[in-house]
């Protein structure tokens, strides 16, 4: 499988590259993650001519736009720090990424919830990194999280089953664009939709329905928009257990009494958190397998990301 680009706050990678000297290995993203990505590596403070190492910054000022500040001289890097980051997107954007993983907390790489200091030395922690704030506005439907919350098992299998929808959508895309193959992208993600937000899964199925009607390249455009906005919607296990009992009633015939009610006390466990969400998943899989579903074979709901990645064990 090609690997997945994704850019990567450079710390995380166990480089040397802190502002003491030091780094922020993860090694969940790099012995883990790191078998089925690529990482394009960058430190702002680093690339926009910083040394190694240096003294510490903060965002100060106003929460909407601080202005980078170093800790013990006050010198202001703000112009120095945008002047760079606003040239380094537009290079980015060669990299093709499918998303980006910043480190928490950071002035310059933070994605929310930074502190930003008011005049009297107070911090309030609700400040963006310089950097990743000019990187959201430039790629605002990429896939983003920052290291901390990805150790979050919820917010971890969404991030992660975004950047692989993105992959399957721009493999879609490198084949000839149809209208066709649109139609058939939607099949398959139709469940993995639903189970994230039933009202964009309505919306996109009548952009799927009138598809005649619309451009080709608007048709496109119109669909990854809405494709990606309806990803950010994070799932619940009430969400999930909807669809898998919308996928049960396609075994209405074939299911015995036993198993029907097998099946339905794993998705009630399930919703009510007692068991994880690759339980009702591998039984469903099984059934599938088993009755030849055509339908709910193609859906992506029930394989969306790998299993070495073991995501659905603990959601
Ligand atoms: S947090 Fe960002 S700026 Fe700081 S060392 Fe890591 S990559 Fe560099």
């Amino acid at each position: 499988m090609e690997k997945i680009k994704l850019g990567i706050s450079t710390c995380l990678l166990g480089e040397k590259v802190r502002y003491d000297g030091g780094h922020n290995l993860d090694r969940f993203l790099t012995d883990t993650l790191g078998k089925f990505v690529e990482y394009v590596p960058v430190c702002p403070e680093v690339e926009c001519g910083l040394p190694i190492p240096r003294e510490s910054m903060h965002l100060q000022g106003d929460p909407e736009s601080p202005r980078l500040v170093t800790s013990r001289t006050k010198q202001d890097m703000t112009e120095r720090m945008l002047s760079w980051a606003k040239k380094r997107v537009f290079e980015l954007e060669k990299e093709d990424l499918y998303g980006f993983i910043f480190k928490s907390d950071s002035p310059s790489s933070g994605m929310e919830r930074v502190r930003v200091y008011n005049e009297k030395g107070m911090p309030v922690k609700k400040g963006i990194g310089m950097y990743a704030r000019i990187f959201m506005e430039h790629f605002p439907l990429l896939p983003v999280e920052d290291e901390g919350r990805l150790h979050d098992p919820k917010l971890r299998e969404n991030f992660i089953e975004r950047i692989f929808t993105l992959k399957r959508w721009r493999e879609g895309l490198l084949k000839k664009d149809s209208r066709g193959n649109l139609v058939d992208f939607h099949a398959q993600h139709k469940l993995l939709i639903l189970s994230h937000s039933p009202k964009h899964c309505q919306i996109m199925g009548k952009i799927v329905a009138k598809a005649k009607e619309i451009p080709l390249k608007d048709l496109y455009q119109q669909y990854q928009d809405i494709l990606m906005e309806a990803l950010k919607s994070k799932t619940t296990p009430k969400k999930n257990a909807n669809v898998l009992m919308h996928m049960m009633g396609y075994f209405r015939e074939q299911l015995s009494s036993d198993e029907k009610k097998e099946l339905l006390e794993v998705i009630n466990n399930y919703r009510q958190e007692v068991f994880p969400l690759i339980v009702p998943i591998t039984l469903i899989n099984h059934y599938v397998r088993k009755y030849d579903q055509p339908y709910l074979n193609q859906q992506v709901f029930l394989n969306p990301h790998p299993l070495d990645l073991q995501l659905r064990n603990h959601v």
